[in-house]
């Protein structure tokens, strides 16, 4: 927009000449800057203090990054510098400085004097593997010896569902789980390879002599074929999965590098949907970049208001009456417009913000539905990640005694997603919740991994179908829909086809015994100011 006070001055004085902010400044340092509270919590951490320390860090406190790390005595004009050690025994120098107010910046600088003090060289009790500071030394070693074309690669591996495995199977099984997993990893590997475990279910394995990238992918593959197979512990039949990120290390990648890209590729393998391998390509960091990015401006969007909600309608069938509308997150991003929420949501998930952001769509929703006419139902998405966070059934009691809408005017939809880890307390939430008068759908049904199951543990008041079986043309999705829609009659839940866009689909649907209807045919999301003239008109045209 353009600035009409320009300040009619002849000549500029250097106060008038425009000016990058601080922290864009900041931003540009090639080495870490932090500032700092007087107990050394994080309030702001530059690009590269976010690469050195492999993400975001703003929130920590220094010692986490640094363990060596205390406030030193300084007074207004002074600095000091000491010599740290990071986790991963990197050694830097650290200068302090007060900034006032009771903060201080502190900027990172590599430095060799530590790195070449002998490394410990300790093993893991558990299952006997190297530990991440042995692991260190032995890509250092490999590193220096990195000639010409012989060089090695770097595989970082996760185990796909051990939480569940960890939570529904107890800790022993977990333990007995992690050493089979070494062993297949060592029994995966050539002699003189290095298998680590850097805690939990994260391996790294270090894979010497590797000439190109098949030489690794045959590593990865190998990896997650073995690890994936079948494990029987204590009479209990146990499947897991592997999911490999590899990295080749070249003459300019240096081991924190290669750990770094190898995890970025396992990111993405997991994505992919996990029991597979990627290897790194620089394309994933500049992916990583835009995440960051992305996230940077998420974690300032609720502040900044920048999210709407839109409400789409839905239809009883049997007298296709709009009964209700379902909030659907909007985001109006400053630069990049409108961010489809299947962009962010994700996003917000892996981060956590999803837990505040619910909460305030939980809200949001409940106000505006609180305006509207009669009995008429708001829909609300749940995340998983809420049902984690502990206080979902305080958030929404509090939304609703705090907008006066009446607790059987709100429908949370849930995904399968909810009901994958820590069941029982997922359960005992939803069961708080219906108790509450509020009621529960299964949104997305069908599209997740053994639906079926879950519906018998849970009482659902609704299942929505997946509109990928609306769509129809396809003999086995209709039957699915058919097959659906007569379980959920049966067990006394009303069934929303979802995604209905043509006149064909909503006769079959009809067939089929669903009883709501919602899609772009019937209605597409709109602002809340539409809702009023929307519900004015017409009832959908008998069809
Ligand atoms: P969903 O819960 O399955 O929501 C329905 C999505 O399908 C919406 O996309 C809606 O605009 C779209 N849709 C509705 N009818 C039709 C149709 O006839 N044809 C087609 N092609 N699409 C239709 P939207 O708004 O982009 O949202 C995408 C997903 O993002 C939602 O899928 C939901 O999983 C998630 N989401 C949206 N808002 C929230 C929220 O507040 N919290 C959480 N946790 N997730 C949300
Ligand atoms: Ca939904
Ligand atoms: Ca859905």
């Amino acid at each position: 927009m353009m600035n009409t006070q320009v300040p009619q001055v002849a000549t500029l004085s250097p106060r008038h000449i425009e000016q990058p902010s601080f922290g864009r400044i900041l931003q540009s340092l090639s080495h870490p800057v932090f500032a700092i509270d007087v107990n050394g919590l994080i309030v702001y951490a530059n690009t590269a203090a976010e690469v050195a320390f492999d993400g975001w860090v703003v929130g920590l406190n220094l010692r986490d990054l640094l363990p060596g790390f205390t406030l030193p005595n300084v007074t207004q004009f002074d600095r000091k510098s000491v010599l740290l050690a990071s986790k991963s025994n990197e050694a830097y120098e650290a200068t302090l400085a007060p900034l006032g107010d009771g903060f201080f910046v502190v900027d990172l600088r590599a430095h060799s004097k530590l790195s070449e003090t002998p490394i410990q060289t300790d093993l893991d009790d558990l299952t006997g593997l190297a530990k991440r500071n042995m692991l260190m030394s032995h890509l250092n070693v490999a590193r220096s010896r990195v000639l010409g074309a012989a060089s090695f690669a770097v595989h970082c591996i996760d185990l796909d569902r051990f939480k569940t495995v960890n939570d529904t199977l107890g800790h022993a099984i977990g333990d007995l789980l992690l050493k089979k997993v070494a062993d297949r990893l060592n029994s995966a590997c050539r002699k003189g390879d290095v298998v680590a475990r850097l805690g939990g279910d994260e391996f790294v394995v270090l894979q010497h002599d590797v000439t190109d990238t098949a030489a690794a992918e045959r590593l990865a593959s190998r990896i997650v074929d073995l690890v994936g197979r079948t494990y029987v512990l204590n009479g209990h039949t146990i499947n897991i999965g592997a999911s490999v990120g590899v990295a080749i290390c070249d003459e300019n990648s240096q081991p924190r590098d290669l750990l770094r890209n190898a995890d970025l590729a396992l990111y993405e393998a997991k994505r992919a949907g996990r029991g597979r391998y990627r290897s790194f390509e620089s394309s994933m960091s500049a992916r990583l970049q835009e995440r960051r990015d992305m996230e940077v401006d998420l974690r300032r969007a609720l502040a900044l208001k920048q999210f709407e909600l839109s409400y789409q309608p839905f239809l009883d069938l049997n007298d296709d009456t709009v009964i209700g509308f379902e909030a659907l997150l909007r985001w109006n991003h400053p630069v990049k417009g409108n961010v489809p929420p299947l962009q962010f949501i994700p996003l917000a998930e892996e981060n956590g913000l999803i837990v505040k952001i619910g909460a305030w769509v939980l809200h949001k929703a409940c106000m505006e539905a609180a305006t509207w006419p009669g009995e008429m139902i708001v829909a609300v998405n749940v995340s998983p990640l809420q049902f984690k966070a502990d206080n979902l059934l305080e958030t929404v009691s509090s939304a609703l005694a705090r907008t006066g809408l009446p607790a059987h005017r709100l429908e949370l939809e849930i995904t399968e997603g909810a009901l994958l880890d820590d069941t029982d307390n997922v359960l005992l939430t939803l069961t708080a919740l219906r108790d509450l008068g509020v009621k529960i759908s299964m949104d997305d049904f069908g599209t997740g991994y053994s639906s079926l199951a879950y519906l018998q543990k849970f009482p659902f008041n609704k299942i929505k179908i997946d509109r990928s079986f609306v769509a129809g043309g396809n003999a086995d999705s209709e039957a699915i829909l058919k097959a659906v829609a007569n379980l959920g009659s049966s067990l006394g839940m009303s069934i929303t086809a979802e995604g209905v866009e043509t006149v064909e689909q909503l006769k079959r649907i009809r067939n089929e015994r669903c009883t709501h209807v919602q899609g772009y045919l019937t209605g597409r999301p709109m602002r809340p100011d539409a809702i009023p003239a929307f519900l004015n008109q017409p009832l959908l045209a008998p069809l």
